[in-house]
């Protein structure tokens, strides 16, 4: 017997030779994706497909799925945070952020990382998996579900902030990317779609290569890599000099101009001097600046700045006309910060194991 593929990861064009190969017209293809897409959970629901049609897909395929673990809405109501069990039993998890010009969703690449970022929740395990494409798009079509349930609006951005390095899980992050595009499913336009990064350099100049006008995000956090290979073990293997030749690229390739995230962690890269000095870095470069206060994560040394150092840094960037915003911070009382749900759930497990 074949092993069933899960459908939900194909391209149109596989789902296309699929059809083709059992003598089925083309537009079957782009039928059956509208369903999937849309969120239909199983082959005999996709009523305007012949019986045997169904049957073929039901033999070969299965549509991956996501169960809801938990679900946790900050008091404010401006985030939800949705802890997805998948089906290996592994847990991510995706946040719903409101803001005034929409829904943002915020979602996992991998389950874990390992790119060993210091002050970061997810790194504290290890990688243990890439997603697939059709775990990445089963996180937005559970969310619209959900949201719709309640008649909210549905996801209108997709950032890949979760847990996971997406540049890491290269070749499905990017199909997941295309797939999301299509017009006939859930037709999202490039520019609602923002890919952060550790700053992989290599995968940095592939994706600028794509040519997606998607935004992309480089996590900085340091103005000189003495420092940043303080916090961030990438920073061993490219260089800030580097990262900026990446982006250059990238902008001259998409017309995108790169964010850089900083987030502040108290006496460590939030001196007056760490803003003077990456101001002089940044000075013209075609980039927007976006300052994180840093979320306090439990059994990690790193604390957030004080609100005085936070201002200060920002001020100096602005005086030296640097772009940059502040993020507005969504979801603290329901550890929103990438990681911080998945390992408390973790930590709970382990604990009653441990009782045991
Ligand atoms: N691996 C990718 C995307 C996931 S992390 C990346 O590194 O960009 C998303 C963002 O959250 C990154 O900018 C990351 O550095 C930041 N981040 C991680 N832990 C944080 C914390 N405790 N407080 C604030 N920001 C954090």
């Amino acid at each position: 017997m074949v092993e069933k593929r899960d459908i939900l990861s194909l391209s149109l064009e596989e789902i296309q030779q699929a059809v083709q190969e059992w003598g089925q017209p083309h537009y079957r293809a782009q039928q059956i994706l509208q369903w999937l897409h849309r969120g239909v959970k199983s082959f005999d629901d996709m009523t305007d497909l012949p019986k045997a049609l169904r049957e073929l897909l039901a033999e070969r395929f299965y549509i991956v799925k996501l169960q809801m673990l938990d679900k946790r809405t900050s008091s404010a109501g401006d985030a939800t945070k949705y802890l997805f069990l998948l089906q290996d039993r592994n847990i991510i998890e995706s946040v719903v952020m409101r803001y005034k010009y929409g829904n943002s969703l915020c979602l996992s690449t991998q389950v874990g990382c390992r790119m060993g970022c210091k002050f970061c929740a997810s790194t504290i395990g290890g990688l243990v998996r890439n997603l697939s494409a059709g775990e990445m798009l089963a996180q937005v079509i559970e969310v619209n579900d959900d949201l719709e349930k309640v008649g909210e609006r549905r996801v209108g951005n997709v950032v890949l902030m979760g847990i996971g390095e997406p540049l890491d899980n290269y070749d499905n992050t990017v199909k997941f990317i295309k797939m999301i595009h299509y017009p006939m499913g859930l037709n999202m336009s490039y520019r609602r779609i923002t890919l952060s990064t550790c700053g992989l350099v290599p995968r940095m100049m592939d994706l600028a290569e794509e040519g997606l006008p998607i935004t992309l995000s480089i996590s900085l956090h340091a103005p000189n890599d003495e420092l940043r290979k303080l916090i961030m073990p990438v920073a061993s293997a490219y260089s800030i000099d580097d990262i900026l030749k990446a982006s250059r690229y990238y902008f001259k390739k998409t017309g995108r101009r790169v964010t850089f995230e900083y987030a502040l962690i108290s006496d460590l890269n939030d001196r007056e001097k760490d803003a003077i000095e990456l101001a002089r870095r940044l000075k013209g470069f075609p980039c927007h600046v976006n300052i994180i206060p840093l979320n306090n994560v439990r059994g990690l040394a790193y604390k957030r700045s004080s609100q005085a150092a936070v201002e200060r840094f920002v001020s100096v960037l602005k005086s030296q006309g640097i772009a940059v915003t502040k993020r507005r911070e969504l979801g603290l009382d329901i550890e929103g910060a990438c990681g911080q749900l998945r390992r408390s759930y973790l930590e709970r497990v382990e604990a009653r194991q441990d009782e045991r």
